[in-house]
């Protein structure tokens, strides 16, 4: 805060994976009076973090043309022409640098934070394409790194690179390369609890429900007596409105409420709520045995598994794709006219809850359990959901001041901290240390502005736009188009 003061009270909207990050780093760091608001118990149904397991990788230097590594809920990042990933130098771009950053830290904390290393699982990984394009797309990842990589390229050996009895299918056309150490799989869920526990050990607090649900920022209106008539200008944010009608004020307020930021705020079409799937199986003690330790496997087309809970021995497969939107058109008078087209362009996209899948979703993870895994691909699901997060158009995180009439400032008292764009779990750790050094002005210029409120990326934004993944028909799919769902524990 241009206020360190860390006496001054802080709010933060969400919960979830940045938000319990962003509590627990400031709590350490002294701040005395920072609640969380969330609307459902920590971690909650929705959060895009409260699953069993994300990729990991460490802190790789990516020397060329991709923002992303093996993961992009998630695939590889197309956009990439400023982009010129090398490592944190003097020659890196703003956006390569801030990543590159990121990577450097989260690294640091998974490897050593008591709170986040007993969640990160150094298992490597398995990746790989099916077609020549995918593929490609896969070399130019990891170009300037091939020493790290030993290619698989057979059936054979892609069984092989795991137990025998694990990976029991054809993998025809499969071609890829498994990386043994600096990568993994982090228990997420379980990160998401330990660092609340921790944040509210050191004297956090957390509301949660209706009582922690946030429905409206209440601004005030700056509108100066004479200025009669002139249309108000917004002023700073004097406390947030939750569900239960409780108003919250703070002297400074955090949103990190992830794919539902823009319900509570006009984003300028910076963010796109994008729903990706997950379905889960249950396996026996003894499978469990055989699937311990695994490397992830990841098909960029196809989808992607890690062993199953020690918990509950669930194993959680996602098929990949550039994702689902639910998109919102622009409201037109004759869109009230029966008969009338609607007007077609779209100014958002609303997220919803299901924890069941689209029935082509569910044939995409039975296909890749076909191709890998066939004794397991007709086995029932234990559970699935859709899971959303919010992309911005160069999938760079979006944290900054909330503008006031046009001008990035803290007098707003409103940071913004979303932008999770397929990818950035494994940035949990980090995102802590970064939100606070925007809190306390400490950000370095190259990361402000690689994170920077950027409305004129978004101009004319197309929604259908894949951002660099691949998978099913290579296009972003419309949930008004689903057939049907999976019926998940109805009789
Ligand atoms: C299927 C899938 C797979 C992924 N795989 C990977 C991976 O392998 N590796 C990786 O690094 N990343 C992965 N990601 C991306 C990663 O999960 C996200 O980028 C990250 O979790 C986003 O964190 P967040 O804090 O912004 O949002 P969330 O974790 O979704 O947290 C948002 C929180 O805000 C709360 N909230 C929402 N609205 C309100 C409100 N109005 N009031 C109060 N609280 C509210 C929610 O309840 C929730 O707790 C994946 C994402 C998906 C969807």
């Amino acid at each position: 805060m241009s206020t360190t003061n860390k006496k001054k009270s802080v709010l933060i909207i969400g919960g979830g994976t940045w938000g319990c990050s962003i509590a627990l780093e400031l709590a350490r760091n002294g701040y005395s009076d920072v609640t969380v608001l969330d609307g459902e118990d920590i971690p909650s149904s929705i959060a895009a973090g409260n699953d069993l397991n994300k990729i990991m990788e460490e802190g790789k230097r990516f020397h060329a043309i991709f923002v992303v590594s093996v993961r992009g809920a998630c695939g590889l990042s197309r956009d990439t022409n400023d982009i010129n990933l090398g490592s944190q130098s003097e020659d890196d771009t703003d956006a390569a640098y801030a990543w590159n950053r990121l990577h450097d830290l989260c690294t640091t904390a998974w490897l050593n934070d008591p709170i986040y290393k007993p969640h990160y699982h150094r298992t490597g990984y398995v990746m790989a394409a099916s077609s020549d394009a995918a593929y490609e797309a896969l070399l130019g990842d990891i170009r300037g790194h091939e020493d790290e990589y030993q290619k698989v390229e057979s059936a054979e050996q892609f069984r092989k690179a795991m137990p025998e009895g694990v990976l029991t299918g054809d993998f025809v056309g499969w071609r890829g390369f498994a990386k043994p150490s600096g990568a993994g799989w982090v228990f997420a869920r379980g990160a998401i609890i330990s660092a609340k526990d921790e944040a509210e050990e050191l004297g956090v607090r957390f509301i949660t429900g209706q009582q922690g649900l946030v429905t409206e920022l209440l601004f005030s209106d700056e509108t100066k007596p004479g200025e009669i008539g002139s249309a108000p200008k917004q002023g700073a944010l004097r406390g947030v409105k939750a569900a239960d009608g409780t108003i919250h004020r703070a002297h400074m307020t955090i949103l990190a409420n992830g794919a539902n930021a823009d319900e509570l705020i006009d984003l300028k079409y910076q963010l796109r709520p994008t729903a990706w799937t997950l379905a889960q199986i249950r396996m026996t003690s003894e499978e469990a045995e055989l699937y311990k330790d695994l490397p992830v496997l990841f098909n960029i087309e196809k989808g992607f598994f890690m062993e199953p809970s020690a918990e509950t021995h669930e194993l959680k497969i996602c098929d990949e794709h550039p994702g689902y939107i639910n998109p919102i058109y622009e409201e037109r008078s004759e869109d009230s006219s029966p008969g009338q087209p609607k007007s077609e362009r779209i100014i958002g996209s609303k997220p919803f809850a299901r924890q069941q899948v689209p029935l082509e979703s569910e044939e995409r993870v039975r296909a890749f359990l076909m191709e890998t895994m066939p004794h397991l691909a007709a086995r029932p699901f234990s559970f699935a959901r859709i899971c959303w997060d919010a992309d911005t158009v160069d999938r760079m995180p979006l944290i900054d001041w909330y503008r006031l009439n046009g001008n990035a400032s803290t007098e707003s008292r409103l940071l913004l901290a979303i932008g999770g764009s397929g990818h950035c779990f494994k940035t949990m750790p980090a995102m802590g240390q970064v939100v606070l050094e925007f809190l306390e002005g400490k950000v370095d210029d190259r990361t402000r502005r690689a994170f920077r409120w950027r409305p004129e990326t978004a101009v004319n934004r197309n929604w259908w736009d894949v951002q660099g993944r691949w998978g099913a028909q290579g296009e972003v799919m419309d949930f008004n188009d689903v057939r049907g769902w999976t019926r998940i524990g109805e009789s």
